[in-house]
């Protein structure tokens, strides 16, 4: 019997995750319900309503309504408010890592350093009126003058993935509203917890009613909320051709949009690099979360001859990892998120060993006493991959690293160069030549010089290329503050009338 088919419900808290609407908890209309699990004991957490398309107008209308007066409200009180929600966020950062680690799987360290960066983007945040002065040109005629105007978009969505439940909304959250706008955020249905708790903490912190909305769901929901004609943006972050769908139907139906996609995240390791050093970042990256981060590690180029020393020193490391329940103390890795998501990963591996990669550490069958039920894979590290197998290819999003052997710098560019994600890369070495090289020539977004996960700072803006990112600019950072405001030029003349400055001269 598979613990899909049958999962134990904890009675004591298998309650209702609610939406958030209006500045309060607020009951579905939909009478579809989806689980949300425990990963690492299998059981049933939580029940979550799936929205239809009247429950997502309920709370569309209620983030329209809120729009006037929020936008009206001057920049520094909305920077206020957002400074308040940062103070608040430090003080329930340990029980909003809790809620993740339990609905996620990730363990409760990693959960507390995901809510630590989310936090420093409403840091960055609080920090926005200075970055919504505009410009301004003094006398570009005779008594005319010209400046622009940053001014909020109106209603944005925000729909984000299971990986970082409380991360990827604050990358967008935080900005959107410091800059005037109103927010439904559509989180994923997987851990949606943590997302209510940043609600109550909104409102505790000052925002007014209507002005952050969360409803839960899953596609018909995300449809009904790209349909809304009260909508005006979206921001996505997701698997790309979920990505590649939100963008094309969003931008179809006239709004703006930014779709952040998957990725397969390469790290190029030369022969002069310091070898133990990189194994541990390597091993750091590729297994942290289980690998179920878009920014992990899931493919190592490993150059000449630093080949078997590299394999040899990942497999050992990866080796000690210690693989169980995510709250539990001294655990390295907690359970992927779904019994659906840990059969996907096992198939993958059994693909990757048919089609003939060498398989040095074999993460399936691994069972965690007392946790049988949960959805456990360990660290598993496939050598001598090839770029035409499917291991290679895909995005796996979980335990499994690859490596693939080259022969030059040249010809590990190419590869990456060549690989349709583009959202992370590093280079290890202590050439900087070579990494010079690296940084000017990598078809990637975001790029680690002997750094192997390199999340730019919430100053700078966080965003992929190619089949990473579908639209122009990223988030956070001055992309962020662009994403969320339009541009108004203004050219203004004021000439004096004679009849209240007599002596002044006058237009003609
Ligand atoms: P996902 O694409 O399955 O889901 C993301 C969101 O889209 C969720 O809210 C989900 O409910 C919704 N969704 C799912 N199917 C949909 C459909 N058919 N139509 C409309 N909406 C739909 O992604 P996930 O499994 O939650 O997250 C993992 C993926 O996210 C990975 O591919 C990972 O690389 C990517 N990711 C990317 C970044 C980045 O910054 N580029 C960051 C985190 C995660």
């Amino acid at each position: 019997m598979s613990s899909l088919a049958h999962p134990r419900v904890a009675a004591a808290s298998a309650a209702a995750v609610p939406y958030w609407i209006d500045g309060r908890r607020v009951a579905p209309h939909s009478a579809r319900v989806g689980r949300v699990m425990n990963p690492s004991t299998g059981d049933v957490l939580r029940t979550v309503p799936l929205a239809d398309a009247a429950d997502v107008d309920t709370a569309v209308r209620s983030a329209r309504a809120a729009f006037p007066a929020w936008r009206a409200t001057t920049p520094l009180r909305r920077a206020r408010i957002i400074s308040r929600f940062r103070e608040l966020l430090d003080a329930h950062q340990q029980e909003l890592a809790t809620l993740i680690s339990e609905e996620h799987g990730k363990v409760l360290l990693d959960a507390m350093g995901s809510v630590q960066r989310g936090i420093e983007v409403v840091e960055f945040a609080a920090g926005a009126p200075h970055l919504l002065k505009g410009s301004f040109s003094e006398s570009v005629g005779r008594d005319v003058d010209a400046y622009s105007l940053q001014q909020p978009v109106g209603v944005c969505v925000g729909i984000t993935p299971f990986n970082f439940p409380a991360m990827v909304p604050l990358w967008m959250l935080p900005v959107a509203l410091v800059c005037g706008n109103t927010f439904v955020l559509k989180p994923s249905e997987k851990d949606p917890s943590a997302s209510i708790r940043m609600a109550e903490l909104l409102k505790e912190a000052g925002l007014p009613d209507g002005v952050f909305n969360v409803v839960h769901g899953d596609k018909e929901t995300v449809d009904a909320l790209l349909a809304h004609s009260d909508v005006d943006a979206v921001s996505f972050v997701g698997s790309t051709p979920i990505a590649k769908y939100i963008y094309a139907t969003a931008a179809a139906r006239g709004k703006r949009v930014q779709a952040l996609g998957g990725a397969k995240n390469h790290a190029v390791v030369l022969p002069d690099a310091d070898l133990a050093f990189a194994a541990d970042a390597v091993v750091g990256a590729a297994y942290g979360s289980a690998g179920e981060r878009c920014m992990a590690i899931s493919a190592v180029v490993a150059v000449g001859e630093a080949g078997d020393a590299l394999v040899s020193q990942i497999a050992e490391r990866a080796r000690t990892l210690k693989v169980g329940p995510s709250l539990e103390h001294g655990i390295d890795m907690g359970p992927v998120v779904t019994a659906e998501h840990r059969a996907r990963i096992v198939g993958y591996i059994d693909v990757g060993v048919a089609q003939g990669a060498s398989l040095v550490l074999d993460g399936r069958g691994i069972t965690v006493a007392g946790y049988e039920r949960g959805f456990f894979v360990g660290p598993t590290l496939f050598d001598r991959v090839t770029p035409a197998m499917t291991i290679y290819r895909d995005e796996i999003f979980g335990p499994v690293l690859v490596v693939v052997r080259a022969e030059s710098l040249d010809e590990a560019i190419a590869l990456v160069n060549d690989n349709p994600y583009g959202n992370g890369t590093a280079l290890f070495t202590r050439s900087g030549a070579a990494a010079r090289q690296f940084e000017q020539d990598v078809q990637v977004g975001m790029v680690g010089i002997n750094v192997p996960i390199p999340v730019p700072m919430a100053f700078y803006a966080f965003g992929g290329w190619k089949q990473s990112l579908f639209g122009d600019l990223h988030l956070h950072g001055l992309e962020g503050i662009k994403f969320y405001t339009r541009t108004k030029a203004v050219t203004r003349r004021w000439t004096a009338d004679p009849a209240v400055s007599p002596h002044l001269p006058t237009l003609g």
